[in-house]
């Protein structure tokens, strides 16, 4: 069957659905396919953390990414003002808390991380500040007394990856966007003009856009187009603890380790931060379609961080610990825009896409209606990718 569409999304992870709800309201016909399930990947897997400090992953890396740290703090900005306004966009409790975030130091070579960070945010007119120990025990007393100093960013906060992507696809689909589960892309392929989508090697679409809201697989639909695009698949580690009664308002991170902690609102705490899961593999290569195994020394030094760090947690007991994978740029920049070499495919990947994936959807719909966003993304353009792409035809 042969079907025509405007913008055809290809991924129903958080990417994909805002980029369908923010066409779909502007009035767009848009068509989003989905290999599997909705928010069955990275967008329902992740730690549900609203970054817009700079993140551990960067700040360890310093001297190699102090330039794409500069890039970067002005889309946080601008994207903590889409989650500020969200539940209300989209008319749902999506559990988005702003009650602010710390990343904590425990030795001074981490405090001096930690002031060059904030001078770097606040010279991109981000506001964090530096608390002493104290200081920050005063505002989150559960902190352990082995914490020094904290960089304090007052909107970070967390929301609940369950329901948000959903909710996209909700409002998305209530706005006319047709939404197809079950429905892989096979082959994509240029014809009089146009581009042809083949969905399971038999239903075809025609349109004039693509969206590659793929995740961590865009490099596959990527090839169908004979480009090169590097999103590298990573395997990452989430545990949560049992329920208890609330008593940690914040987001926790740390300077010198990988950690991310915050209690949602049922009373579990989610401990993540960036640990490894362990891809399994399939006649010798690596199989980045199946679910990675979880690695129990991994999870047992993740929750001893978050125990060292707040001394409740060591009383808790861990119900579940779950893997997920999520597709990384060489530069930790996204990758947003439209190929240069392709015109008409369109891609968001990449960055901290829980935080990022409303606002990437938002600046995608603008740039496919009207060539040109207010924000600026020269940075993260896929243009920069052109020299891989000089001997792809
Ligand atoms: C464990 C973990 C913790 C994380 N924690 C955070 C966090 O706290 N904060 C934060 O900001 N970010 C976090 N992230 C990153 C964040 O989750 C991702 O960057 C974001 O969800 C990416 O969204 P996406 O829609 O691009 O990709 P996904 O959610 O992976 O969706 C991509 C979709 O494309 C579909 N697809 C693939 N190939 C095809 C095809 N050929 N045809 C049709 N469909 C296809 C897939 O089935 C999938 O559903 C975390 C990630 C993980 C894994």
């Amino acid at each position: 069957m042969k079907s025509k569409t405007d913008v055809l999304i290809i991924g129903g992870g958080l990417v994909g659905c805002a980029t369908a709800y923010y066409l779909a309201k502007k009035g767009v016909p848009v068509t989003l396919v989905e290999k599997g399930q909705l928010n069955r990947q990275a967008s329902g897997q992740n730690a549900g953390s609203l970054h817009f400090q700079l993140e551990f992953r960067m700040v360890h890396f310093w001297k190699e990414l102090e330039k794409e740290m500069s890039e970067l703090i002005p889309l946080s900005i601008e994207s903590e003002k889409v989650w500020a306004t969200l539940e209300q966009e989209l008319q749902a409790d999506m559990e988005v808390l702003q009650h602010g975030g710390f990343m904590v130091a425990e030795t001074k070579e981490e405090l001096e991380l930690l002031k060059k960070k904030q001078d770097l945010e606040n010279r991109w007119k981000l506001n964090t500040v530096l608390l002493t120990g104290d200081e920050a025990r005063k505002i989150a007393p559960y902190l352990s007394k082995n914490i020094i100093a904290a960089a304090y960013c007052p909107i970070e906060g967390h929301a609940n990856p369950r329901l948000v992507a959903p909710q996209f696809a909700k409002r998305a689909a209530e706005y006319g966007a047709c939404i197809r589960t079950d429905s892989g892309v096979t082959d994509i392929s240029r014809n009089n003009g146009k581009w042809e989508v083949t969905i399971k090697n038999s239903d075809v679409y025609e349109t004039e856009h693509i969206v590659f809201a793929a995740g961590a697989w865009i490099e596959d639909l990527a090839k169908m187009i004979g480009l090169h695009v590097p999103v590298y698949p990573v395997p990452l580690t989430m545990n949560v603890t049992e329920p208890v009664m609330p008593f940690m308002e914040h987001m926790v991170q740390h300077a010198g380790k990988r950690i991310t902690m915050k209690q949602v609102r049922d009373g579990n705490v989610l401990i993540g931060g960036g640990w490894s899961s362990r891809f399994v593999k399939k006649n010798g290569k690596i199989d980045f379609n199946q679910l990675p195994m979880i690695l129990p020394d991994v999870v047992r030094e993740n929750c001893t961080i978050a125990s060292e760090l707040v001394p409740n947690v060591s009383y808790l007991r861990l119900l579940r610990s779950w893997p997920g994978v999520t597709g990384i740029t060489h530069d930790q920049l996204p990758l947003l825009g439209e190929f240069s070499e392709r015109k008409g495919i369109w891609v968001a990947a990449g960055g901290s896409g829980f935080t990022f994936g409303p606002l990437y959807g938002s600046i995608l719909s603008d740039l496919i209606t009207k060539g040109s966003t207010d924000f600026e993304i020269e940075a993260f353009r896929p243009g920069k990718l052109a020299h891989l792409n000089l001997f792809m035809s």
